[in-house]
């Protein structure tokens, strides 16, 4: 098990502060956030590139403060971390094996185990050159599993690659991660990788945790307005929490409903989950707008309402008809699942 304790690291301008998270045995942890918000300089203290200014990095309740590099027993993959172009790829998936002076026999096994493994039992022999971008990522992530390094460290490891190739490549890596047991720490700034390889995601933002939680928690519950727009949750808008009656009310923009959080008073940030709707008018609160457009994604239709001037995205099933463009329409939904007040950025809940 890895554990950060209140790690910090400073450079210029830029903080990396009281970062503190656990990554169990066996589990994935995402590292998520946008670019430059400190992602591969946290990954560099893990792997040793670098010391932290201040905190602990604890291996199973050690510090590995002391230890190089290659003393962690921490495996690396980053994006462009190449394959050596003069070795096949079992002289590549060999490398680290090398290193360790594993005897010939057990070498050889390991690494056609490890080909077996990624999906390219019959590429021993292969020039690296040869190979497509997605054989090579596979080659990469071989060589990099087979000295069986305690925790498996990825750093946008696809990110060169195009869609679909990176959605089946990262399919087959969860299944590879889970089947081997592998602990591994998962950098990415693209939340829908974080949330297809991740058991927890740790959100970071400028240097700073934003949240830390289970994919679905993190969609579910964010904890911030900066959490809810980095996962694309973007119908927010400004209310006021009142009481009356004993109960307490939110006054939005286009109507005053009950609050999700009756404890909350006076000016608070709401955001409208855009899967909690319904066309018409079957629930107890219903929202009327123009239907601005329509974005055909698959499974679900997302439509552009326009509602007092506000647009707002909702997701629907794609079987269920919608109205058509330009058309006043009528959304219903219960205000207790559809309305989440979302508290100030900054002040966030931390578990470790
Ligand atoms: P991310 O991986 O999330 O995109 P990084 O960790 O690479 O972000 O960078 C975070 C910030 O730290 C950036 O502002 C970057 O310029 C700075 N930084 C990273 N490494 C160094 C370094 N070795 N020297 C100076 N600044 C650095
Ligand atoms: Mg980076």
């Amino acid at each position: 098990m890895l554990t950060l304790l209140n790690v910090s690291k400073r450079y210029g301008d830029f903080a990396l502060q009281d970062i503190s998270f656990e990554v169990a045995a066996g589990q994935t942890v995402a590292l998520l956030g946008p670019s430059g918000s400190g992602k591969s300089t946290l990954l560099n203290l893990v792997a040793g590139l670098e010391p932290p200014d201040s905190g602990q990095i604890l291996w199973n309740g050690t510090d590995v403060a002391g230890l190089p590099p290659h003393q962690r027993h921490f495996g690396l993959m980053f994006q462009d971390f190449a394959l050596f172009p003069h070795r096949d790829v079992s002289g590549n998936v060999a490398f680290g094996l090398e290193m360790q002076d594993w005897p010939k026999a057990e070498l050889a096994a390991r690494v056609a185990e490890m080909l077996e493994l990624v999906g390219l039992p019959d590429f021993a022999r292969r020039p690296v050159d040869r190979l497509s971008g997605g054989e090579q990522q596979r080659v990469a992530l071989a060589r990099a599993l087979a000295p069986r390094p305690r925790l498996l460290m990825l750093d946008e490891p696809f990110g060169a690659l195009d869609r679909g190739l990176r959605e089946r490549l990262l399919a087959d890596l969860a299944a590879i991660l889970e089947a081997s047991g592998q602990t591994s720490l998962y950098v990415t700034h693209d939340q829908e990788e974080a949330f297809a390889i991740a058991d927890r995601i740790v959100l970071l933002r400028a240097g700073r945790v934003a949240q830390i939680g289970a994919p679905e928690e993190l969609y579910r519950q964010p904890a911030s307005e900066f959490v809810a727009r980095f996962l694309g949750l973007d119908n927010i808008f400004s209310a006021t929490a009142l009481q009356e009656d004993g109960r307490t009310f939110l006054d939005t923009p286009f109507g005053r409903y009950a609050s999700p959080d009756q404890a909350a008073r006076g000016a608070v940030r709401v955001l409208f989950r855009p899967d909690a709707v319904e066309w018409g008018h079957a629930a107890e609160a219903t929202l009327k707008g123009v239907l601005r457009q329509r974005q055909f994604r698959g499974n679900t239709v997302w439509a552009e309402v326009e509602v007092q001037g506000q647009r707002m995205r909702f997701e629907f099933a794609s079987r269920a008809p919608l109205p058509a463009l330009g058309q006043p329409v009528e959304l219903s939904f219960d205000p207790r699942e559809a309305l989440q007040i979302l508290h100030e950025d900054g002040h966030q809940h931390q578990q470790v």
